[in-house]
């Protein structure tokens, strides 16, 4: 089996509107050590087969269907619920009209924000350890960004934070905002650079690695990747980049070492070199991207938000965290469809 060492470093900075979700048995973040490279054969015939292709926000991706009815994208730590996909990539509509989300029409795909700055969540059965780790890393998010955590009274939309059960330093969890049905489940040896990098994913960002326009940052060495983990490095064209340029310290990032084969880099800057493991903390650009995704003032907008928001556009391309007025109503961007805020009098 694989000795991992810990490290992941998602972050969020892509936060972009392309999410993913990983699936959560691999130990998909963790990083390897070179000493500890896993040098069994893959068998790569059998693991395709559990792969199948869909569209995630109009990008093609390859996802696996896990046992509790989830798709983990490309195999990775990145968890999706089976209305988060679609079958053609016809089916995403990456510029919506406002009241699209209301009507229900293009929802086909994507991912929603968490309303009011705030994820809802409720623990259930960490270990004293991992709860230590939990609660720093809500400390790490809530202390240098505008979300808020709060457990879970009678709110209808939460995430569950558990154990996975698996004695590692690693976790899963699934892209942003889903009812009742969002999960995050840890490692009995999670720490908060795995903890705080899940949160990301819970908040709707997905790799960092995967932005679009990542070639022109680093370099990913296919020859290095594990076979089966290869489809994690894929480039999202639909993702919105909410930040520039990518952030080799986000939590989002993978390691320079994640996945290797080989014990040589998976992914190092343009000059060949590698950069240093993900620590437990968000970056500027990390930073930068939540406060964009979820902008200050929560979600009612305060007083003065519709007369500081402009008409919606049809030839505008907005990011998520936009606010515009459509029809005397204030709307904000989310991921991949307008939020009803409120009337504009
Ligand atoms: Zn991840």
């Amino acid at each position: 089996m694989k000795h991992l060492r810990s490290s992941y470093r998602l972050v969020l900075i892509t936060l972009v509107c392309t999410l993913y979700l990983v699936s959560c048995t691999k130990d998909a973040i963790e990083t390897y050590t070179v000493e500890s490279v896993d040098e069994t054969p893959i068998n790569e015939e059998s693991q395709d087969k559990d792969f199948i292709t869909k569209y995630f926000m109009g990008t093609e991706v390859k996802v696996k269907l896990e046992d509790d009815g989830t798709y983990s994208l490309a195999g990775s730590d990145t968890r999706l619920f089976e209305n988060q996909l679609s079958d053609s990539p016809g089916a995403y509509e990456a510029n919506p009209v406002p009241d699209d989300g209301i009507t229900g029409l293009a929802l086909v795909g994507g991912v929603r924000k968490w309303s009011n700055n705030t994820v809802v969540y409720v623990i259930n059965g960490l270990n004293s350890q991992v709860r230590s780790e939990l609660q720093k890393s809500f400390n790490e998010w809530s202390g240098k960004t505008n979300i808020r955590f709060k457990e879970r009274t009678n709110e209808s939309t939460y995430v569950t934070i558990s154990s996975s059960g698996s004695n590692s330093n690693s976790g899963v969890a699934t892209l942003g905002s889903n009812g009742s049905r969002s999960f995050i489940r840890l490692g009995t040896r999670a720490t908060a650079v795995v903890i705080i990098h899940e949160i990301g994913h819970t908040l709707g960002y997905i790799h960092e690695q995967n932005r679009s326009h990542r070639d022109n940052y680093i370099i990913i060495n296919f020859d290095n990747i594990q076979d089966d983990a290869k489809d994690q490095f894929f480039k999202s064209s639909s993702a919105s980049l909410v930040t520039n340029p990518l952030d080799l310290n986000s939590t989002m990032m993978y390691g320079s070492y994640t996945f290797s084969k080989n014990g040589r880099p998976t992914i190092t800057d343009l000059n060949g070199n590698t950069y240093p493991q993900s620590q437990a903390r968000i970056s500027s650009g990390d930073i930068a991207g939540t406060n964009a995704v979820y902008p200050g003032g929560g979600g009612d907008g305060g007083g003065d938000a519709c007369s500081d928001s402009k008409q919606w556009s049809s030839s505008t391309q907005y990011k998520v965290g936009d606010r515009v007025i459509y029809q005397g109503r204030l709307y904000e961007r989310d991921f991949s469809r307008w939020n009803f805020i409120k009337n504009c009098g």
